[in-house]
């Protein structure tokens, strides 16, 4: 762990994120085995042009399942993507290069819940 970290400013914070948009990616979590899939589907509060929320300081409360990530949690959400920016930081590894989802993912207002399965992601696309 980066002991940078735990002394970092809320503005510092803030400013680790690289807006590739992967975590706003839509997530179906297998019943029977608890495992997490990342789909193509994004978000409907995804701002494609800037990757950026449209909806940040309220995310929470109209995304129930829209994490407030935080210096505490960071190390505990086993399925952030590999490359996001904080769980590189978290893990002391190199930030890979910035891939916006904006190149390849489609919004949740396009796909129907009974169409979700057929978007699921590799993981390590991540
Ligand atoms: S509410 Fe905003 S931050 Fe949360 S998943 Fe949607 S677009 Fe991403
Ligand atoms: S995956 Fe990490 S770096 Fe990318 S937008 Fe989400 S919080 Fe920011």
């Amino acid at each position: 762990m980066s002991k940078k970290l735990p002394n970092m400013t809320e503005e510092e914070w803030e400013a680790v994120c690289n807006r590739c948009g992967k975590c706003c990616l839509i997530k179906i979590q297998d019943e029977d085995t608890g495992e997490i899939y990342y789909t193509d589907v994004v978000c409907k509060y995804f701002n494609f042009e800037t990757c950026e929320c449209t909806e940040y300081q309220n995310r929470c409360t109209l995304v129930p399942e829209c994490l407030k990530l935080t210096k505490d949690n960071v190390g505990k959400i086993s399925w952030m993507p590999k490359s996001c920016a904080y769980r590189c930081l978290f893990e002391g590894r190199p930030h890979p290069k910035r891939e916006p989802v904006s190149a390849f993912c489609i919004s949740e207002n396009l796909v129907g819940d009974d169409e979700l399965e057929d978007h699921i992601l590799e993981r390590e696309d991540l």
